[in-house]
């Protein structure tokens, strides 16, 4: 079980020399998906070597440029490189709108699927399941319709407790299989050896919350409880407070209380506006409610074990 969450872009809409607009790229249990696309995105996957056929699902959280501008070049890209496979698009209504219509007219048609999820409930909703992890969105509140989204890894099987199970003859390979699903083994004497005896529990299966643009929602606490990983946007300091009510954005502290409230084992915060000349303020405010707490920055790559934070650059 793995998470490695990759920041390619975490600034807001104002262009500037090397800082690019959201776009996150996370590998969790051997699964690979795009986080909102800015513009810039495919380059910051090139510099990172983010694997374009990798990439099989993209979700974006909402239809401001900032979070979904480089989607349609990315795409065109992937036609480029001659992709067969087909490509999910997870997004607000009207995204599929939004796309198609640049590439009709600019005749980039693709050869290979793309298949639009629109999205447009305000309940938390299951928008993608395999065998190996599951996707929420998260409802957030800004100034169109904006989700985050919760990446769990599915449950593992128990693992064996070999010790244990040699001290039963009658227990064969075979068996092994209904033991790890948690079920308990009976002898033939009739007795009932418990499943609990037999096994160990697996490792917890982790999580990564993307919490995109919102004003300060408490509301999603409870759909991130415990979440190993959050990403939680901070646009502002608390002293324009009065900007976040009006652009409907977080400041850190806010992020910090959603990070407290959650128990989340690690924040991570970005979207930094331009306005600030020094970033470290936003760890610096954000920590003073929740200490474990560390900056987006491109070319950032956390994982969760000890949530070590690699430079790739
Ligand atoms: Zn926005």
């Amino acid at each position: 079980m793995s998470l490695h969450l990759t920041v390619l872009g975490c600034h807001s809409a104002t262009p500037r020399v090397n800082a690019y607009p959201t776009a996150q790229y996370l590998e969790i249990n051997n699964r690979h998906f795009l986080i909102d696309c800015g513009e810039g995105t495919q380059r910051q996957m090139r510099k990172y070597k983010v694997g374009f056929s990798k990439i099989n699902h993209i979700f974006i959280s909402h239809l401001h440029g900032d979070h979904f501008f480089g989607l349609v070049g990315l795409i065109a890209t992937f036609g480029i490189l001659n992709r067969e496979k087909e490509l999910h698009i997870y997004g607000p209504k009207g995204i599929k709108e939004a796309t198609t219509i640049q590439l009709k007219v600019s005749k980039s048609w693709t050869k290979y699927p793309i298949i639009f999820h629109e999205l447009e409930s305000k309940e938390s909703q299951l928008i993608f399941e395999d065998d190996k992890v599951s996707v929420k969105t998260i409802p957030l509140n800004h100034r169109i319709y904006t989700n985050g989204f919760l990446f769990t890894e599915k449950p593992k099987l128990r693992k064996l407790h070999i010790e244990n199970i040699q001290q039963y003859d009658e227990i064969e390979t075979c068996d092994f299989h209904n033991i790890k699903a948690g079920k308990d083994f009976t002898l033939s004497t009739g007795e009932i050896v418990s499943n609990e005896e037999l096994t160990i529990d697996p490792p917890k299966p982790l999580s990564f919350a993307f919490c995109s643009d919102t004003e300060y929602k408490p509301d999603i606490v409870p759909i991130i409880k415990n979440v190993d990983l959050l990403y939680h946007e901070a646009t502002f300091l608390k002293d324009r407070e009065d900007l976040c009510d009006k652009t409907k954005h977080s400041t850190a502290e806010q992020a910090a209380y959603i990070a407290n409230q959650a128990n989340a084992n690690k924040l991570i915060i970005g979207h930094y506006s331009s306005r600030y000349k020094n970033i470290n303020d936003f760890k610096v405010e954000a920590q003073t409610v929740f200490k474990n707490t560390e900056l987006a920055e491109a070319g950032k790559r956390y994982s969760t074990n000890s949530f070590p934070v690699e430079i790739l650059n």
